[in-house]
């Protein structure tokens, strides 16, 4: 009965991986609703953020708060300069790689120093950022969108880390076999 609701994730874990497409599209958009839309709704962003939270589980300790805040600060810093910059090539590429990258850090546990962690959840948060700062519109919309998105992020990065909290009290193993379904929607998604 414990066991119900983590092979339950894993199962939809494998459903994302078996559907696994990006997103329509970056195209602009306005409000807050859209913004908070977004990264809800295309499997991308969604198992990055997820992967984030549940990697910082995994990691624990000052980790656990430490690397979903390094994500959203540097997602928003770059969503700043993408809309100063412009679209810069092989954001989405990015994005679909660091839904593997962290699928497999999640898989094989792998145990780093808090500032190695740091790092790397930044360099992902990157490519989230630019894709969407990019397309921004300068306006009140454009703004809304940006807040809405950041809300979205930090419900996804906090449910994330539960998700991870929870796998781990049914048994270590399961936040790693989470890790190996996110790892094989990374596939799909850097294919796609
Ligand atoms: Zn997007």
């Amino acid at each position: 009965m414990k066991k119900y609701p983590a092979s339950l994730t894993v199962l939809l874990f494998f459903a994302a991986a078996s559907v696994a497409s990006a997103h329509p599209g970056h195209s602009p958009a306005d409000g807050i609703a859209t913004g908070f839309s977004h990264p809800l709704g295309g499997w991308d962003h969604l198992l990055a953020m997820l992967a984030i939270g549940l990697w910082a589980a995994q990691l624990g300790g000052r980790a656990c708060w430490r690397v979903p805040a390094t994500f959203a600060g540097v997602m928003a810093l770059a969503a700043i300069a993408g809309h100063y910059l412009g679209v810069a090539p092989g954001t989405d590429q990015g994005i679909a790689a660091s839904v593997l990258a962290l699928g497999l850090l999640l898989a094989c546990a792998v145990r780093l120093p808090v500032g190695a962690g740091l790092t790397l959840a930044g360099v992902f948060a990157i490519f989230h950022g630019l894709a969407h700062g990019a397309e921004m519109p300068a306006t009140a919309g454009g703004l809304t969108y940006g807040a809405g998105f950041l809300g979205a992020t930090a419900l996804l990065l906090a449910t994330g880390l539960g998700l991870g909290f929870a796998a781990q009290r049914v048994s270590s193993l399961t936040p790693r076999l989470i890790g190996w379904g996110i790892a094989g929607a990374g596939v799909m998604l850097l294919a796609s």
